[in-house]
C-alpha cells in the first residue's frame, strides 16, 4: 500500500513538475525556499529603505528574523508578470507568495498568471487584505463581502496543522477590531468570530496551500504572539518546511559598550570620567565576562577630536592630565581592548569615526575654539549622524566619509572588520536621500544600531527590525530588571551601556552579569550579522539545503559551527517516511542515519562545521 501510494504520488509530483513543452521534469520534493512579497507601495522610491512607517516592516523584519529568503513586488511600480513568478527552466521561482496588498492597489492589474503558478507549486498566503480580484478569489475559495465590526469570541474550529499549537490564552483582546468580512466558497475556516471566519484554508492544486489571515493589520502578525504563530504556521504549511537560526532568543542578550576612545570624557562638564585601564579591563572586566561565557560589543570611536590642535587624530597615544586633574590614558585602554579581544570576550564594533557632528567649523561653530562652559557644551555638537544644533540632516557623502574612517582606523588600529555601527548621541538623518542606515549599508555595515533599534543592512536593504529586539539602556546608578523586559523570541534582547559605567563603578560589569537570569547567553553582535545574513537555498532535487556564509558578514562562522532547525509540515514528514532509510550528508560526507520516527513532533537540527563560503545539508532517501 505505501509503495503503491508513493508510486501515485510520484507521478503525482510528475505531472505537477511539467512544463508545457519543456525536457521531462525531475522530481521536485521540495519547494524553492523562496518568498515573494507583493505590497501595495513602500515609501522608499528607489526601494532600499524599509521605515517603520511602511505597513509591511514587521512582516519584512519577521521575515529576516526566521532567514527566510524573499523577494519584493511593489504594486505601485511594477506589474506582477510570468518573469517575476517563473525561472527560467520553466519551474516556479517561489516555494511561496505572501499578498499584503489591499484595495485599490491592484485594481485593473492582470492576475491570471497567479493561477498558473499556483497550479505548478507556488502556495499563496494572504494577510491583512480583501484580495478583490476574482483570480485571488479563485485562488483562496474565498469571497470578500464586506467590512464589519463584531462583539463575538474568535473560536477554533477543525483541527489543522496550522493551528493545532495555537495557545488560546495568547488570543488578543481586542477582538472587535478583527474587520474583514469573508464568505467560504470552497476554503475551510480555521478559526471563526461568529458567522465571520478569520483564519481560512484551501488547496487550488495537489500540491499548493492557499491561506487566508484575517489579522486587523500587518504588525499585529509580530506584534501579537497568536498571530505571530498563525503567520508562521502558514508560511510552513504553505512551503511544507522551514530552516530557522538555530537559537533560543528568548535566552540571549546583545551587550554592547559605548564609548570607548571618545575624547568628550577628558573635557566635557557633564559626562567627564577617567578612560578605562588596562589594569582595570584584566581585573573586573575580562574575567567576569570569560566566567560568563559572554562575548560582547566594544563600540569604539576611532578619532579623538583634538581642541589643541583643531586636528581629529589617534586616540590610542593620548595621555595626559585634562583639565579637571584626571589622568587621562587612551594608551592603555587599547591595551586592555586588546587584551579583551585576545581573550575571546570581546568584538571591536565601530561607534562612528569622532562621536561629533560633521562640521565643527561653521557657526554657531567653531566649535574648536568655543566656550566649553557655553557653546561647545551644547549636545547637538556630539551627533555624528545628524546636525541637531543647526537643525538638518547630515549630508551623506559626509557621513560615509566619517563611516569609511572609522573603518579604516580600526583596522589599521585593531585589525578588526566592525560589522555593526551605533549612532553616536540620538540623531540620524531619515530621508531617503540621508539615510544613515543606507549610507552604512554602502559603506559595508551589516547592521545599524540607533540605541533603541536597529536596521539590517546588506548591499540592496537597509531593513528596520523594529518590533523583533527590545532594547534597554543600562548605567551604573540603576537596578536591572530582566523580569519586566518583554517577549523577544525572534532576536536577542539588547542592552547597552558605557565605558563610563565601568570607570565610576569597578564591579559594573560583574553587578550586570549577575543580575542576568541564570539562563541567560551572550550572543554576540558578529555571531547575530552572521545569522542575519546567512542566506539559505533548497536544491531542485530531493531534500537538500544549502548554505551561504558569505564575507565579510558571515565571518564569524570561519571558525565557529552553526546549527539550524529544520521544520516539516505533514505532507513533507509523509514523504520522507515513505522511505526506509533516511542518510544524512553533510557538505558531501556521510553523517550517518536521520531517526525519521518523530519528524513531525520536533524540529530536525541541521549542524554544520565551521568555515565560510558554502555548505550543504542532505537528506538522501532511499
Ligand atoms: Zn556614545
Amino acid at each position: 500500500m505505501q509503495l503503491h501510494m508513493g508510486r501515485l504520488l510520484a507521478v503525482a509530483l510528475l505531472v505537477l513538475c511539467a512544463m508545457q513543452g519543456q525536457a521531462p521534469p525531475k522530481p521536485c520534493v521540495l519547494k524553492p525556499y523562496r518568498v515573494l512579497v507583493v505590497v501595495a507601495g513602500w515609501g522608499d522610491p528607489a526601494s532600499q529603505v524599509i521605515a517603520e512607517k511602511d505597513a509591511f516592516q514587521p512582516v519584512a523584519a519577521l521575515l529576516k528574523a526566521w532567514s527566510v529568503p524573499f523577494d519584493i513586488l511593489r504594486l505601485d511600480q511594477q506589474t506582477l508578470g510570468a518573469s517575476y513568478l517563473f525561472d527560467r527552466s520553466g519551474a516556479v521561482r517561489y516555494g511561496a507568495m505572501l499578498w499584503l496588498a489591499d484595495m485599490p492597489s491592484y485594481a485593473g492589474k492582470n492576475l491570471a498568471v497567479l493561477t498558473e503558478a499556483v497550479q505548478q507549486g507556488t502556495s499563496i498566503i494572504v494577510a491583512a487584505s480583501r484580495f478583490t480580484d476574482p483570480v485571488l478569489e479563485r485562488i483562496l475559495g474565498l469571497h470578500y463581502k464586506a467590512d464589519y465590526r463584531a462583539p463575538d469570541p474568535v473560536l477554533r474550529g477543525p483541527v489543522h496543522f496550522i493551528t493545532r499549537e495555537l495557545m488560546d490564552d495568547a488570543k488578543p483582546g481586542r477582538e472587535q477590531s478583527l474587520h474583514i468580512w469573508v464568505e467560504c466558497r470552497g476554503a475551510q475556516a480555521l478559526i471563526s468570530q461568529g458567522r465571520h471566519p478569520v483564519l481560512t484554508v484551501y488547496r487550488p492544486s495537489p500540491d499548493t496551500a492557499a491561506v487566508w489571515i484575517g489579522a486587523p493589520d500587518m504588525r499585529s502578525l509580530l506584534d501579537s504572539p497568536y498571530w505571530r504563530n498563525i503567520f508562521q504556521r502558514s508560511l510552513l504549511w504553505g512551503l511544507r518546511y522551514l530552516v530557522l537560526p538555530d537559537v533560543d532568543y528568548s535566552r540571549r542578550v546583545l551587550v554592547m559598550i559605548d564609548d570607548w576612545g571618545a575624547a568628550d570624557k577628558s573635557f566635557l562638564s557633564y559626562w567627564r570620567y577617567q578612560t578605562v585601564t588596562e589594569e582595570l579591563m584584566r581585573d573586573k572586566v575580562i574575567p567576569v565576562l570569560a566566567h560568563h561565557h559572554a562575548v560582547v560589543s566594544a563600540n569604539v570611536v576611532a578619532g579623538f577630536v583634538d581642541r589643541k590642535t583643531h586636528r581629529v587624530i589617534s586616540p590610542w597615544n593620548q595621555k595626559f592630565t585634562d583639565d579637571y586633574g584626571v589622568q587621562q590614558d587612551y594608551e592603555s585602554t587599547q591595551r586592555g581592548l586588546k587584551a579583551a579581544v585576545e581573550a575571546g570576550v570581546l568584538e571591536i564594533q565601530s561607534h562612528g569615526w569622532t562621536h561629533m557632528q560633521p562640521d565643527l567649523d561653521s557657526p554657531p561653530g567653531p566649535w574648536w575654539t568655543a566656550d566649553l562652559d557655553g557653546e561647545a557644551s551644547v549636545g547637538g555638537w556630539y551627533e555624528e549622524f545628524e546636525d541637531t544644533r543647526r537643525g538638518v540632516e547630515a549630508p551623506a557623502l559626509a557621513q560615509l566619509f566619517h563611516l569609511k574612517r572609522s573603518l579604516d582606523y580600526l583596522r589599521q588600529d585593531f585589525g578588526a572588520r566592525p560589522l555593526s555601527v551605533i549612532i553616536g548621541g540620538g540623531g540620524w538623518s531619515k530621508s531617503y536621500q540621508n539615510h544613515s542606515a543606507r549610507v552604512a549599508a554602502q559603506a559595508g555595515f551589516g547592521l545599524f544600531d540607533i540605541n533603541e533599534s536597529y536596521f539590517y543592512l546588506d548591499r540592496d536593504l537597509a531593513l528596520d527590525m523594529t518590533g523583533i529586539s527590545p532594547a534597554s539602556g543600562h548605567q551604573y546608578d540603576r537596578e536591572l530588571h530582566p523580569e519586566k523586559w518583554p517577549q523577544h523570541p525572534d532576536g536577542p534582547f539588547v542592552l547597552l551601556f558605557h565605558d563610563r559605567d565601568i570607570s565610576l563603578q569597578h564591579d559594573f560589569v560583574e553587578r550586570t552579569f549577575d543580575a542576568l537570569p541564570k539562563d541567560t547567553m551572550t550572543l554576540s553582535m558578529n555571531h547575530y550579522v552572521g545569522i542575519l545574513h546567512a542566506q539559505v537555498t533548497s536544491a531542485s532535487e530531493g531534500i537538500e539545503f544549502g548554505f551561504q556564509y558569505e564575507e565579510p558578514y558571515g565571518a564569524y562562522f570561519g571558525n565557529h559551527p552553526s546549527s539550524w532547525r529544520l521544520l516539516l509540515a505533514d505532507p513533507l514528514v509523509d514523504k520522507i517516511k515513505q522511505s526506509a532509510t533516511a542518510n544524512l550528508i553533510v557538505d558531501g560526507r556521510m553523517a550517518g542515519p536521520l531517526n525519521t520516527s518523530q519528524l513531525a513532533e520536533r524540529p530536525v537540527l541541521i549542524h554544520l562545521p565551521a568555515g565560510t563560503g558554502s555548505h550543504s545539508w542532505k537528506l538522501e532517501l532511499k
